[in-house]
């Protein structure tokens, strides 16, 4: 099939405001140009079709989910194809039983957790993102979320996948049962791959029962160090909390600039905690008593609609920095006992440098997502060279610190040679090696990762 004859079957567009849609993700750092042209498939058919005209024409695919992504994977480029599968977004079957759900690749995240609601049931997966974010991308970055420090990230609830690759096969990998060890872990491999071993075009999803209660605190603390202090204190007191969110004084006055909220007034950073399960409110207490005289604040919440406000603030703090300016969003995750040295650190390199970085992020997870806003640049810039300093320097500080540069954005085209470092050369040909047997021509997402 050519790609006229796509473009007249109603799967490809080559229009020019589609196009220049999908030549950037939510990064704001797109890839060259506007892509050649954009597909929107409705069926496993038709991503087979494309695969294999891409495959016969050696024409670069980017597979594209909502592109909420924070690290460049999904910007289409000049020559390349994006396949975008928002169109895909059926929830095939919710099995409250087996308690798992069978999805096409384009649902909203969001729009999954509601249906398991309904069955009494939870999809646990919560990025920040979670109202626009797709299956797919989700899965593809190996996405986190604010409940990940109870029910860590997407890896931990995908049981299969469909894929198709590269040549247009369709595979399944995974078991449809909770258990299931036969073969290597082709499912394990495929989430976090960023596009680049396979498309998903449709995943069996792990749901847990709904927790039957919850109990939310804001607690408020005289810096962000001693907020990062708590964290450890709260690792250690053997509660588990599912939401433990940090964010520091400058995030929370850009908050409140955004929202109308009056956050900073009451500390310089903050901790959102949220217990969940029957004991939630005595595992929330626990939590107070670890907290203990580190805090200068401790609020429950009194209602649902408190706790969702605190919890929509939080969800608020990205959009809140790409108010004031063009945000480097990095993603750096460091040994939770680390946390503390970690965001002092930043605080000096960004003083040093003369550059703001607003941190917040997933601590429970030891995930820190300093924010470099930087100078407005038009789209297509590059990123100034004093931001590069700041975030080369804060990568650094990572891997010194026994972490890692990214915990779940994903490498895409703005970390590759931080990826590199950090794997070493003998891993780093390693999944070179793997990338070639799944995609020898090289055609997924070519200019993404490793
Ligand atoms: C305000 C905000 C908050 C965020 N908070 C979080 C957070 O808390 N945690 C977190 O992890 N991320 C967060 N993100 C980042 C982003 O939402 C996630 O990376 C998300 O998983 C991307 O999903 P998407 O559908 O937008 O994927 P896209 O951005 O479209 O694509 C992301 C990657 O997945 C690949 N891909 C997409 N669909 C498929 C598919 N079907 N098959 C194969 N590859 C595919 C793309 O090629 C690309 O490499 C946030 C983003 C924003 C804007």
């Amino acid at each position: 099939m050519s790609l006229s004859e796509l473009v007249e079957a109603g799967v490809v567009t080559l229009d020019r405001r589609t196009r220049d849609g999908a030549a950037a993700d939510r990064s704001g750092w797109p890839g060259a140009g506007a892509p050649r042209a954009v597909a929107r498939p409705r069926h496993i058919e038709e991503v087979q079709r494309l695969m294999a005209w891409a495959s016969a024409t050696a024409t670069p695919v980017i597979t594209r989910g909502a592109g909420s992504g924070l690290a460049g994977a999904a910007s289409g480029t000049a020559e390349a194809l994006v396949l975008d599968l928002s169109r895909m977004d059926r929830i095939v079957q919710i099995d409250a039983d087996e308690q798992l759900a069978r999805v096409e690749p384009g649902v909203i995240t969001a729009d999954l957790d509601r249906a398991a609601a309904e069955h009494g049931l939870m999809y646990a997966p919560d990025p920040a993102s979670v109202g626009i974010s797709t299956i797919g991308g989700n899965i593809a970055t190996n996405a986190g979320g604010l409940r990940g420090a109870k029910y860590g990230v997407t890896r931990d609830h995908v049981l299969a996948l469909d894929v198709v690759l590269a040549d247009g096969t369709v595979i399944h990998v995974g078991h449809d049962t909770i258990k299931g060890v036969t073969g290597y872990d082709l499912v394990g491999l495929f989430t976090g791959s960023e596009g680049t071993l396979g498309v998903v075009v449709g995943a069996t999803l792990r749901l847990l029962p709904r927790p039957a209660r919850t109990a939310t605190a804001a607690v408020f603390f005289a810096d962000v160090a001693t907020a990062a202090r708590a964290v450890t204190a709260i690792t250690r007191s053997g509660a588990r909390p599912a939401v433990l969110e940090i964010l520091d004084g400058a995030t929370l006055g850009a908050i409140d600039d955004a929202e109308g909220t009056r956050l900073r007034e009451l500390g310089d950073a903050f901790l959102l905690v949220q217990t969940d399960g029957y004991g939630a409110e005595e595992e929330l207490t626990v939590i107070r008593e670890a907290v203990g005289a580190l805090a200068t604040s401790f609020d429950v919440a009194t209602d649902a609609a408190d706790a969702d406000r605190l919890l929509f603030a939080r969800r608020q703090a990205l959009p809140a920095l790409e108010a004031i300016g063009r945000p480097l969003i990095e993603d750096i995750a460091v040994p939770r006992t680390r946390l503390a040295e970690a965001v002092e650190r930043i605080s000096a390199i960004a003083a040093e440098e003369d550059v703001p970085v607003f941190v917040f992020g997933h601590a429970g997870d030891g995930n820190l997502h300093p924010i470099l806003v930087t100078e407005p640049a038009p789209a297509g810039a590059p990123i100034p060279p004093r931001a590069q300093i700041v975030a080369d320097r804060i990568f650094a500080l990572a891997l010194e610190l026994g972490g890692t540069i990214t915990a779940e954005h994903g490498v895409g085209r703005l970390k590759r040679e931080w990826a590199a470092r950090e794997l070493g050369p003998d891993v780093h040909a390693l999944q070179t090696r793997i990338r070639s047997l799944f995609d020898p021509d090289g055609i997924l997402n070519p200019a993404s990762s490793l």
